[in-house]
């Protein structure tokens, strides 16, 4: 039976959300399938997502992004990792570096023999085996050297900063390049079919109508579709997560240009700090229960770089996700979704993820219930698996100074996360299930980082003399020292390579 396609895709909200599934589809779907989105200029986007991970580049990759353009025209900046500082007690710092951590030579995992030097007194700190790391502490960067084989410099993981509302931009001159047709307006009415309650249009203020076969709802926290038409429901995680308000200020810039997020924590949150090109974004995450707004803004605005260039701009939320992403003929995609703060920079990666499973799952008229329910539980999977992440920085503090950290030390967690952390506190495992988005040294980083030590090494590491891997480890810290020493400071790589013009701000 010939099966019958989807004839028009129409995509609801021109966030990040919204231009990032525009320019996807464009360029996967070349121009077979007529895209058009729709978006409001006074309603506005979010405009805080400014700080990614390094799967980006898979999804810059599909849309042949030139990487030199992009970071000029958002005023963008290079990310290494996230430096986390008062997570575990008060006064503490630590980074979690993108990519590996040491190099694995014999049968057991690098992290493994560092255990057991480590007990020994004979082992540097985590950071000096990851180039990442290093190269954020020494304010240096550059891409991986492919030329160099067998290098830490052929395997640096970096992601970017940008200008949430110039990405948007950017995008939407690829997307509209390729094809996709963008209409201004609010849209005011939702039409349902009858028979089976799927989307058949929407229309505009201006009475306009548009009818469409796939609707992918990318209108933000309020889920025009799949929320406010589909009622689908949402699933609060505010037990785990308990931050439910920020405020996000930009501010001068500070002279040095460091290659990373830095995320502080507060008496009853924590704060941003993403550093671009014309400017320093910053924020403050925190939860309401325990901290007044107005207290809020004065700890924001009394640790910023530079001299704030506007007030503080609030934004309420709800942790948790949209029970099914995929209802009926609608997709959500980005805050429509569901949402899970900034802290390990995952948002932008989920609309990725999602995007990038929509394509895998692209349907046609029939909309195969089973399909859609293999989208749900993969997109559900992905956020339980980055939520625990996350809940992980909060649960594992030792601070004593708040009621906000003693209540996040307390509470219960769930259960896959309360299994990873008694598996590697018992023997130092680290446990990755399936593809889940934070591999093994992710975990380590902030599980080391805030101070949990695990009470033994795997039994398998004592088959090499302790002096062999005293010198492996040198090994690797030497041959890391002297790659760093390579690499040119951050700011001066911008210049060559992709400096913006100057903004007056
Ligand atoms: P929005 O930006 O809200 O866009 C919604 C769109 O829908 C707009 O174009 C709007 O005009 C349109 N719309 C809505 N209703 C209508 C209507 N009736 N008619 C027509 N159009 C309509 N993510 C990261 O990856 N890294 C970060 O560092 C990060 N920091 C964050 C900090 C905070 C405090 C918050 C709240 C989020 C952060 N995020 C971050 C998440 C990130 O901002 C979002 O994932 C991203 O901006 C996507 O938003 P969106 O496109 O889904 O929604």
């Amino acid at each position: 039976m010939p099966q019958s396609l989807i004839k028009n895709i129409v995509i609801v909200g021109g966030g990040t959300a919204g231009w990032m599934t525009a320019t996807a589809l464009a360029t996967v779907l070349r121009g077979r399938y007529p895209i058009r989105l729709i978006e409001s200029e006074e309603i506005g986007i979010v405009g805080v997502g400014e700080a990614t991970i390094p799967m980006i580049q898979r999804y810059n990759k599909i849309i042949g992004l030139d990487e030199a353009e992009f970071v000029r025209e958002t005023q963008g900046s290079f990310k290494l990792g996230i430096e986390f500082v008062n997570w575990g007690r008060l006064g503490e710092r630590y980074m979690h570096g993108f990519g590996p951590i040491g190099q694995d030579l014999w049968t057991v995992r690098f992290d493994q023999y560092w255990h057991k030097m480590r007990k020994l007194g004979k082992a540097a700190p985590l950071e000096a085996y990851s180039i990442t790391r290093m190269a954020s502490k020494a304010n240096r960067f550059m891409p991986p050297d492919t030329s160099v084989s067998n290098s830490p410099l052929n395997d640096i993981a970096y992601a970017y900063h940008f200008d949430a509302g110039l990405y948007a931009r950017y995008l939407r001159k690829l997307a509209e390049g390729r094809g996709v047709q963008r209409t201004e307006g609010k849209i005011t009415r939702v039409e349902q079919r009858e028979a089976d309650g799927f989307v058949r249009a929407v229309v505009l203020e201006n009475g306009e109508r548009i009818e469409g076969d796939l609707f992918i709802d990318c209108s933000g926290f309020r889920g025009l579709l799949i929320e406010e038409t589909l009622h689908t429901g949402y699933e609060d995680w505010r037990h785990w997560l308990p931050c439910d308000r920020a405020l996000a200020v930009p501010c001068e810039s500070a002279p040095m240009l460091t290659p990373y997020t830095r995320s502080t924590a507060h008496r009853a949150g924590w704060q941003w700090r993403i550093p671009l090109q014309h400017r320093t974004g910053n924020g403050h995450v925190y939860c309401s229960d325990f901290v007044s707004d107005d207290e809020a803004a004065h700890t924001l605005l009394a640790h910023l770089d530079g001299k704030a260039l506007a007030d503080p701009r609030p934004l309420r939320f709800v942790t948790g996700m949209r029970k099914q992403c995929w209802n009926r003929n609608v997709v959500a995609v980005g805050l429509s979704s569901g949402f899970l703060e900034p802290l390990e920079s995952t948002s932008i990666h989920l609309i990725q993820s999602t995007i990038a499973q929509l394509i895998d799952f692209f349907p046609d008229q029939g909309f195969n219930p089973t399909e859609t329910a293999e989208f749900n539980r993969l997109s559900r999977f992905h956020f339980e698996r980055i939520r625990d992440f996350i809940i992980l920085h909060y649960h594992l503090n030792q601070r004593t100074d708040s009621p906000f950290w003693q209540a996040c030390a307390h509470m219960p967690i769930p259960d896959t996360l309360q299994h990873k952390i008694d598996l590697y506190k018992a023997t130092g495992r680290l446990l990755r299930v399936d593809n889940e988005l934070f591999s093994e040294v992710g975990w380590l980083q902030v599980m080391e980082g805030q101070n949990l030590v695990p009470d033994q090494y795997q039994p398998l590491v004592d088959l090499q003399s302790e002096d062999d891997i005293h010198q492996y480890l040198e090994s690797v810290r030497l041959v890391i020292e002297k790659c760093v020493g390579v690499m040119p400071e951050h700011s001066q790589f911008i210049r060559e390579h992709c400096k913006a013009a100057p903004v007056t701000l």
